[in-house]
């Protein structure tokens, strides 16, 4: 796994197993994604931490923290994005 410069061992440990890292929650929302990378949103109103992992043959292989709506990272609309976290 490779580390970013904004998550360190631990939230990346967290986020491979499908657990937010700020806030435990378990459950993501999809966002943008590209190639091998997706963008997911934590679902806890009160955390809306998001990030950009990439998995590659089912293992999380990268990932790193992107800013939340409200710190100017843009809208996601709930219906262009079919794709959940596996
Ligand atoms: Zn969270």
């Amino acid at each position: 796994m490779i580390a970013t410069d904004n998550l360190n061992p631990r939230q990346l440990q967290c986020l491979s197993v499908g657990e937010c890292p700020d806030c435990g929650c378990t459950i993501f929302r999809p966002g943008p994604r590209g190639g091998l990378a997706q963008n997911i949103e934590c679902v806890n109103e009160k955390c809306l931490a998001r990030f950009n992992v990439a998995h590659y043959e089912s293992h999380m292989v990268t990932a790193q923290r992107i800013p939340r709506e409200r710190e100017g990272g843009g809208e996601w609309r709930e219906d262009m994005f079919p794709r959940v976290l596996e």
